[in-house]
């Protein structure tokens, strides 16, 4: 019996996400007294035996040039075949996009109990319950998984990344390779900012006070300086003003950074649904009344126009 930790990769890089994924599996398997191995898939730049560092023991590795452009069948099958070979009791993925769409495919062929954005580590007392966020973020629930096999996808930002050494993990090749996967589909272009939107620490995030596409230099000037990643409010990505992968909310994608930076955005209830897990929000509105500053920890009232270029320079010049 063991942890397997599935872990994401872009262009050979390991995601945050999926180090904090990793950290949260080998402090799971130290919790229930077990082992934590990890499953890569796709070439890294660096070497997979580097992630025992982390804490994992061995490193089950899917060494295909097909595995970098992600099929969630092909994903599904390399990663069963990890399962299989390392007795894995406990799966955990990141809830990002690739562990959204690959770990409710392994729960169903091991017919386990899946818990989807968990935030905390399981409490293992009497049971096995997974704290996860729900009502979009409003409430807190602990869902027990009573099924022997149990899968978790760890929330981005919810567990911090710990290294445990310089230990080297035992690497071993999965026979499993994209080609023999009968593989249906694939990505074949990633549309991603400087920063991944799920993944960021801070976001940048501009509404329809922004007034049209031309004026968001100052929100990127502002995203740079801060290495933040850039969002919007529906109605900006409806517009075409921004590209709809950066429109957050209710019907958009779902962030949960320390920081999110709101400009020129009211605070509409189904945008908050979307920014509301955010440790700390700031919203610069010209509007006293607007909801936004009811949710928000800090806010700023007056023309973004003025107000953002200045908060630029004033970051610029504490950066040095
Ligand atoms: P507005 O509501 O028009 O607000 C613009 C704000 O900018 C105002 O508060 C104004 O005071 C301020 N402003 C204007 N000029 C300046 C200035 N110079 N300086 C400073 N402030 C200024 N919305 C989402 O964002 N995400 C979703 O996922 C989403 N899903 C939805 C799903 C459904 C079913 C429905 C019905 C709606 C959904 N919406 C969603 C839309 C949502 O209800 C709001 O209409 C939307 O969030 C408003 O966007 P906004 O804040 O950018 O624009």
């Amino acid at each position: 019996m063991s942890v397997l930790i599935f872990v994401d990769q872009a262009e050979g890089q390991i995601r945050k996400a999926s180090l904090e994924a990793l950290s949260y599996g080998v402090a799971l398997a130290k919790q229930i007294g077990t082992t934590a191995n990890a499953v890569v898939l796709g070439n890294l730049a660096k070497n997979a035996a580097d992630l025992g560092s982390y804490g994992v023991s061995k490193v089950y590795h899917g060494e295909s040039d097909t595995f970098n452009t992600m099929d969630a069948q092909a994903y599904t099958n390399a990663i069963m075949e990890a399962v299989q070979k390392s007795n894995a009791e406990v799966i955990v993925f990141s809830h990002n996009q690739t562990g959204r769409a690959v770990a409710p495919r392994i729960a169903a062929k091991l017919k386990a109990g899946l818990v989807a954005g968990a935030v905390a580590l399981p409490d293992t007392s009497n049971g096995f319950a997974v704290r996860k966020s729900v009502f979009s973020g409003k409430a807190f629930a602990n869902v027990a998984i009573t099924s022997p096999v149990k899968v978790i996808t760890v929330n981005p930002n919810s567990f911090r990344i710990a290294e445990t050494g310089s230990e080297t993990a035992q690497v071993e090749k999965l026979d499993a390779t994209a080609d023999n996967a009968k593989v249906k589909a694939a990505t074949v272009n990633k549309v991603q900012g400087e920063v991944p939107l799920t993944e960021a620490e801070i976001v940048v995030s501009g509404g329809r006070g922004m007034k049209g596409p031309e004026n968001w230099g100052i929100l990127e000037d502002l995203a740079h300086s801060l290495h933040a990643a850039l969002a919007c409010s529906r109605p900006v990505a409806d517009a075409h003003w921004r590209p709809h992968h950066e429109h957050v909310g209710q019907t958009g994608i779902q962030v949960s950074p320390n920081l999110y930076i709101a400009v020129g955005i009211s605070g509409a209830i189904q945008h908050l649904a979307g920014v509301n897990r955010s440790k700390v929000m700031v919203v610069i509105n010209k509007d006293a009344e607007a909801p936004f500053f009811k949710a928000a920890d800090y806010g700023v009232v007056g023309d973004l126009f003025e107000i953002v270029p200045k908060l630029t320079e004033e970051i610029k010049k504490l950066k040095g």
